[in-house]
C-alpha cells in the first residue's frame, strides 16, 4: 500500500510528490500528460522558470523527482476512487487497483471551447485567458475581451495596467447600462453581436467576425470559456464543491483537505481565484505536507 496516491501529475501533483518523497513517504503519481497550458508556447510568471515552454518545466520536474526512490511516476488514468481514510482504492484505466492511506486530487480542469471556428485553434496563441501569463508580451497593443459576464468588468479594470487600447466584444451577452457607461468613460468601445469566427490575418493576431457589423481586428483576444474538472472522480465520493462564475472547484480547508477526511486537493481543480503554475505548485506542496503530517504516529 502507498502512503499517498496523487491523481494528476502536473504542477500541483508533482509539487505534492516532491514534498512527500523528501519526507520518504511512498507515493504513486498517476498522470495522463495533458496539463492545461499545453497549448501555450511559453509559461510566464513562475520564479526561476519564466518564459520556458510549460512541457519543459514539467519534464525537468520529473527528472528531479527521479532522485527519490519512494516516488513512482505512472502514465495512467485514474478511473475511479473509493474507500475511506487509511484505506483508499484507485482503479486505473489499465484495470489495476492501487491502495493508499491518503489521496491528493490534482487532475486540473478542462477549458470548454465555444463552438466558434478559430477559437479552439487559436487557444494559447491568439486567444488567451490571462494577462499575468501573457500580457507583458503584448502590452500597449490593441486587446480584445470576449465578455463572459459581470466578472468581465473587473478584467477591463485589470487590463488597463497593460494597455489603453481595449475593445469589448459583447458576444450576445447583456451588458448593463451602468457598465456600458463606465466602459465609455474608460474609452473602451463595446462591439455588439455574436462572434461567428476568429481568423488570423496579416499582422493582426485575431480578426473577429460577427453576425452583425464589420469584422474587427485586434492584436490579441482574451477570453474566459467555462471550464470543468478534468475527471469526475470526486463526484462518486460526493466531495463538496464551490461554484465560481467559470465552473466548479473542489472545496478545501486551509490545509487543502476536501470535505472527506484523508482526501486533499490542489491546483486548478480546487482554486477559485487566479489559477497559475505558481499557485498550483504551492497548493500542491501544501497538500503534500498536510497529507504527510496527517499520518504521523
Ligand atoms: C492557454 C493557457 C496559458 C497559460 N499560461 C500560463 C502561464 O504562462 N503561467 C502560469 O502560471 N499559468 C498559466 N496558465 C495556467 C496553468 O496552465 C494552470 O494554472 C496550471 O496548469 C494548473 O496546474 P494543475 O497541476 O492544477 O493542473 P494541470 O496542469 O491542468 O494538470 C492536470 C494533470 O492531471 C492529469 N489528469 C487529468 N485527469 C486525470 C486522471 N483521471 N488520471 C490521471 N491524470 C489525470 C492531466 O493529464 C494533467 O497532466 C495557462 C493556462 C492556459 C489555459
Amino acid at each position: 500500500m502507498d502512503d499517498v496516491i496523487i491523481i494528476g501529475g502536473s504542477f500541483a501533483g508533482l509539487a505534492a510528490a516532491l514534498q512527500l518523497g523528501r519526507a520518504r513517504r511512498k507515493v504513486t503519481v498517476l498522470d495522463t500528460g495533458l496539463p492545461r497550458n499545453r497549448f501555450a508556447g511559453r509559461s510566464h510568471g513562475m520564479l526561476g522558470h519564466d518564459h520556458k515552454p510549460p512541457l519543459d518545466i514539467l519534464a525537468e520536474a520529473r527528472r528531479q523527482l527521479a532522485r527519490y526512490p519512494a516516488i513512482s511516476l505512472v502514465n495512467a488514468r485514474a478511473d475511479s476512487i473509493s474507500g475511506a481514510i487509511d484505506d483508499f482504492s484507485v482503479l486505473t484505466g489499465d484495470g489495476v487497483t492501487l491502495k493508499a492511506r491518503r489521496l491528493i486530487l490534482s487532475y486540473g480542469v478542462v477549458d470548454q471551447m465555444p463552438d466558434v471556428p478559430g477559437f479552439a485553434e487559436g487557444w494559447g496563441t491568439s486567444v488567451i485567458p490571462c494577462p499575468y501569463c501573457d500580457g507583458f508580451e503584448v502590452a500597449g497593443q490593441h486587446w480584445g475581451l470576449v465578455w463572459s459576464g459581470p466578472q468581465s468588468h473587473n478584467q477591463v479594470r485589470l487590463f488597463h495596467d497593460w494597455t489603453e487600447r481595449l475593445t469589448v466584444f459583447a458576444d450576445g451577452r447583456d451588458i448593463s447600462p451602468d457598465i456600458r457607461a463606465d466602459l465609455a468613460r474608460r474609452n473602451t468601445p463595446v462591439v455588439d453581436g455574436r462572434i461567428t469566427e476568429i481568423v488570423r490575418r496579416g499582422s493582426h493576431n485575431a480578426t473577429v467576425k460577427l453576425d452583425i457589423g464589420p469584422d474587427v481586428e485586434v492584436d490579441i483576444l482574451f477570453a474566459h470559456p467555462r471550464n470543468k474538472p478534468s475527471a469526475s472522480l470526486h463526484e462518486a465520493l460526493g466531495l463538496a464543491t464551490v461554484d465560481t462564475p467559470l465552473g466548479i472547484v473542489l472545496k478545501v480547508d486551509e490545509r487543502r483537505e476536501t470535505s472527506m477526511p484523508g482526501i486533499y486537493a490542489a491546483g486548478d481543480l480546487s482554486n477559485p481565484l487566479i489559477p497559475s503554475v505558481t499557485t498550483a505548485s504551492w497548493q500542491g506542496a501544501m497538500a503534500g505536507i498536510a497529507a504527510q503530517q496527517s499520518m504521523l504516529a
